[in-house]
């Protein structure tokens, strides 16, 4: 493997540095071992073998600052490729402060966000693909997405891409050496070969790029947006849901002035619960502002709860709500008919039932059937997963947009084919998809596409 030399010195502490018993600093770079040697009291580490432990203290003109354990990797059996150095101090934020200052002083530069991961594709120990995962690994909201981003890290959804590519650059060799052949009047591959080749990567990709709308979900959680007119228990629903009180909870009209959120975890996804303000026409300014953020927080959210009062009767503002979501965001809506414990005979649920929308009744205040609108929120999210056909899950947005428009060159290769245009338009298109295809995996990358990718990344990472 052929590792950059070029690259200077860099060092981050690559755990929290405050609240943990230990802290870890990394530092990787032609100087790492020098510099170490240098400070460490226990070995003379450029003599030693790589992917061992030593015990020994940190120093500074005699001055003991910690007592650490020291992690030798020699290039380029490291995560980055280059020599790296992992030290492993007691977790006082003094110390790693100390340690990081003696290092800068002796040559270091604190790593960029996402550094060390930069470099370890830079030096071709892993693609884009496998850097993305290591970022998500860290930030995932779901078991299912943890196990996601490890098969990612493991090669699988590289081995994937890959396998598209190669079927891609097969055909396309195939036509190409068919169009040289072309005053010979004989072809090498028919027509139905060739579509059958790309509807086959065609559908892949399709699967891949549906698969996204579950790995959303997955990776940063999903948004339950809880609505209705004020007074009809929204808080108390939240409340219900998070299973403690913090929302204020009145029987004062457009109390819940803002949109307030919390963050629970239902079967192993991450789900933020929000509560609206109530939506009305108001003359209160405070509480119109709550009414806008709730209006932009309808296009963001992944499902809707939309709370009726069904101790009462449906009046105009509960109908014009009811028609405006169901018109807008009905495919992603479930109806809460609230306070139970007061219906009385007057209230006809036919109305509700007949939206088609799933319709449950509910006491937020007793708790009677919360637990069967946490089934149906579940069903909601459990239906995406249901219809993946691939194992590997899209959860990244940039290889998302890049799937739809490798999606789009191969739509028009099949036209092609399809129409029985000659072979040069489907291989111009063919050319477009394996790039596209190259370019998720960072064979095709330019030096703003990576700063954009590893400047996300936390620092130490
Ligand atoms: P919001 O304005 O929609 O957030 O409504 P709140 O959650 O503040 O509730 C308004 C009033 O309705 C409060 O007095 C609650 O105690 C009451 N309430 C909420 N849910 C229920 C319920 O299921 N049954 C009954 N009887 N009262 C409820």
């Amino acid at each position: 493997m052929e590792i950059n030399r070029n690259f200077d010195t860099i060092i981050a502490p690559i755990t929290a540095t405050i609240g943990g018993s230990v802290s870890l600093i990394r530092i990787s770079g032609s100087q790492a071992i020098t510099i170490t040697d240098q400070l460490f009291s226990g070995s003379d580490l450029s003599n030693k073998d790589g992917n061992r432990f030593y015990h020994g203290q940190i120093k500074s003109n005699n001055e003991i600052i910690d007592d650490v354990i020291v992690l030798l990797y020699k290039s380029p059996n490291s995560y980055t490729g280059e020599d790296v150095i992992e030290i492993s101090c007691h977790g006082n934020p003094f110390i790693v402060e100390r340690v990081l200052q003696l290092y800068l002083s002796l040559g270091c530069r604190m790593a960029d966000p996402g550094e060390f991961t930069k470099r370890a594709f830079l030096n071709g120990k892993m693609d884009l693909l496998q850097a993305e995962a290591v970022a998500d690994l860290i930030t995932a909201k779901s078991i299912k997405s943890v196990q996601n981003s490890l098969i990612y890290i493991e090669g699988k959804a590289s081995e994937l891409i890959q396998s598209l590519k190669d079927e891609l650059i097969n055909i396309s060799s195939l036509l190409c050496f068919d169009l040289d052949f072309s005053e010979e009047n004989f072809s090498i591959i028919g027509h139905n070969k060739i579509e059958e080749t790309i509807q086959k990567s065609l559908n892949t990709i399709i699967s891949l790029i549906y698969s996204y709308q579950y790995g959303r979900v997955l990776n940063k959680g999903t948004e339950v947006l809880i609505c209705g007119k004020p007074n009809v228990g929204k808080s108390s629903l939240m409340n219900a849901l998070i299973k403690r009180d913090r929302v204020i909870v009145s029987s004062k009209p457009g109390t819940t002035r803002d949109t307030i959120h919390e963050d629970v975890i239902m079967n192993n996804i991450t789900i933020r619960f929000i509560d609206t303000a109530g939506i009305r026409i108001t003359n209160d300014e405070v509480e119109a502002e709550g009414v806008n953020r709730s209006e932009a927080a309808f296009n963001k959210a992944d499902l809707i709860i939309l709370v009726i009062d069904i101790s009462e009767k449906l009046d105009h503002d509960d109908h014009s709500l009811l028609n405006k979501l169901t018109r807008s965001y009905g495919s992603n809506m479930i109806i809460a008919g609230n306070k139970i414990d007061r219906q009385t005979n007057n209230f006809s649920n036919k109305e509700l039932e007949s939206t088609g929308k799933p319709f449950i009744k509910i006491s937020a205040k007793t708790g009677d059937q919360i637990g069967f609108l946490e089934k149906e929120i579940m069903n909601k999210l459990k239906k995406n997963s249901d219809m993946l056909s691939e194992d590997i899950i899209i959860t990244n947005q940039r290889q998302f947009n890049i799937l739809c428009k490798t999606k789009e060159s191969l739509l028009n290769a099949l036209e092609s084919v399809q129409k029985k245009y000659g072979f040069e338009f489907i291989a111009v298109d063919l050319k477009t998809a394996i790039d596209f295809l190259s370019e998720i995996t960072g064979q095709i990358s330019t030096d703003d596409i990576l700063n954009n990718i590893f400047s996300k990344f936390c620092i130490g990472k």
